[in-house]
């Protein structure tokens, strides 16, 4: 189809890059971006870009691709927790900071001859043009305004985003606890010598360092729209002295929020299109929200280029973007339960923690990860069962010995009578499943069905089961699962395990 004049809703990563490719495609069509806030006043800090993001955006628009890697800076990641840390390479992801972004792909649409117009807030009904691309962003107008069949999630864990004036020499992981609880840093550095600071911590903790009350001071009266906690800021900025080298924490519109995931079951109506965060959102611990949107922009515009008319372009879009998006939605939930739950796991030595991260969502596989980060996984199998082989780890793991208070297993399948609990839910942290591991008593065999969403979710309770209860727990799961069972008991998710030739 050839659109004639085409509106785009919001000036985020989204709404830039869909009008920059928009008018490379179609050069004859007049596309207007609709921007509410100043061009280089921005929220937020550093964004991670990983390797396929950055292949995808090559194919699209080299360019813009080339600009931004420019300004991004590479870094590898350690995990920080009780004064010891691992350190593992990251080839494949670079921070760049959101004012940079923007600031490329600004330049980018400009340069295509996309018009930009700033600091006017609009709304999608009211704008002219054959097509509207809504790109306003997690608190969308237009889906709260249309019927897109919106269904919003929110997190329990409570997060604050931040920065920091010095690069860090690695993307950072690492807990404080405190008198109150534990606080959790994700932070990373980013372009023009900065780091983002995520800090997440639990309701509890949250509440009992009085930050409840600091957030509803926040939201009363008075107080400018753009302000921040300063008062967290200061009490993170001391827990965090260690990591932060005598550097302060920035605030820019910084506040504890709860996540929230957005799903919708439509994202057309009529001429508007949603794209990026307006249509779905995934928990920040997978990095991958400007991605998306970046790469909704690229299929939106393919779909519109291979279809007669807008209802056709949009089903297309839709049809080749949902799967990825509902994939990714789905690892961003686990990650974000696993992260939600992170306190819980500080018994475990770091290297076995590293590996339970990298295994957190059943995205990486022991045998992955072991090749990209050969050193850390080799001292967390030591930790696991002795010295690893040179072969199969996934057997390796499943036959090591296993003493648990006076009882001794030859390897980690053979498996004594248990009491068999049956589970079948979504959500291993929920009042359901606090309900069904109230009732263990002692060892258990955790069972349910045989796919591999449904035995993810068993480690993840039976995890919850060992280290709330201590029972010997043992979880049953196909065969052909036997890779997920031996990042399980890396991790310390399972004792044992109970092989089935069921198919999977
Ligand atoms: C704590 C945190 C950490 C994150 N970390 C990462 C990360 O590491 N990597 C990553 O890829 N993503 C990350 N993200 C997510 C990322 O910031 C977003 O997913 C991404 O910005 C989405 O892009 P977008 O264009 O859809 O929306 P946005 O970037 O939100 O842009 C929407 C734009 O629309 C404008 N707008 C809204 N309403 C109107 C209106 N009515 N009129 C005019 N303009 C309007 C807004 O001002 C805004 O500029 C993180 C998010 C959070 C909350």
């Amino acid at each position: 189809m050839q659109p004639r004049r085409v509106a785009v809703l919001g000036g985020g990563p989204g709404g830039l890059y869909a009008a920059r490719l928009l008018k490379l495609a179609y050069p004859a069509c007049e596309v207007q971006v609709h921007e509410q806030g100043e061009p280089d006043k921005t929220f937020g800090f550093g964004v991670g870009l990983a390797a396929g993001t950055q292949r995808n955006l090559e194919a699209a628009d080299p360019d813009t691709l080339r600009d931004l890697v420019a300004t991004g800076v590479r870094h590898d990641m350690t995990m920080r927790v009780r004064g010891r840390g691992v350190r593992v390479r990251n080839d494949h992801l670079i921070g760049v900071a959101r004012t940079d972004l923007l600031a490329v792909l600004q330049r980018h649409a400009e340069k295509a001859g996309v018009r930009l117009e700033f600091g006017v807030r609009r709304a999608a009904a009211g704008l002219d043009a054959d097509l509207v691309v809504a790109a306003d962003g997690v608190s969308s107008a237009t889906r709260e305004a249309g019927s897109f069949g919106a269904r919003i999630e929110t997190g329990d864990g409570l997060f604050l985003w931040c920065g920091a004036d010095f690069p860090l020499p690695d993307a950072v992981f690492t807990p404080v606890e405190t008198e109150y609880g534990t606080f959790v840093a994700h932070a990373y550095p980013y372009s023009g010598g900065r780091s983002t600071f995520l800090i997440e911590t639990d309701e509890r903790t949250w509440r009992n360092a009085g930050f409840d009350a600091t957030t509803a001071e926040l939201e009363g009266e008075g107080v400018p729209p753009g302000a921040s906690d300063e008062k967290s800021l200061r009490y993170l900025e001391k827990i965090f002295a260690g990591q932060l080298r005598g550097h302060g924490l920035i605030g820019n519109r910084t506040r504890w929020q709860r996540f929230r995931t957005v799903r919708c079951d439509r994202w057309a109506q009529g001429n508007v299109v949603l794209l990026g965060d307006a249509a779905h959102t995934a928990h920040f611990s997978v990095g991958s929200g400007t991605k998306l949107a970046m790469e909704d922009a690229i299929g939106l515009v393919a779909a519109l280029r291979e279809s007669p008319d807008p209802a056709t372009a949009f089903a297309r879009y839709e049809e080749t973007r949902r799967p990825s998006v509902e994939r990714l939605q789905e690892l961003a939930r686990r990650s974000r339960l696993w992260w939600e739950s992170f306190p819980s796991r500080l018994g475990l030595p770091v290297e076995r923690l590293m590996v339970a991260y990298m295994s957190r969502a059943g995205n990486v596989s022991l045998d992955r990860f072991a090749g990209t980060s050969p050193d850390a996984v080799a001292t967390a199998l030591r930790q696991y069962g002795g010295a690893p082989p040179d072969g199969d780890l996934v057997q390796w793991v499943l036959d090591r010995p296993l003493t648990h208070g006076n009882r001794s297993f030859p390897d980690r399948v053979s498996v004594p009578e248990l009491e068999p609990l049956y589970v079948d839910l979504r959500n291993p942290w929920s009042p359901e499943a606090d309900a069904l591991i109230a009732g263990v008593r002692g060892g258990v065999l955790v069972t349910g069905p045989a796919d591999r969403p449904a035995v993810l979710t068993r480690l993840d309770l039976a995890e919850r089961i060992r280290l709330e209860t201590g029972a010997l727990t043992a979880v049953e799961a196909p065969r052909a699962l036997s890779g997920d069972l031996a990042a399980g008991l890396v991790s310390g998710r399972t004792d044992l395990v109970q092989l089935t030739e069921e198919q999977v």
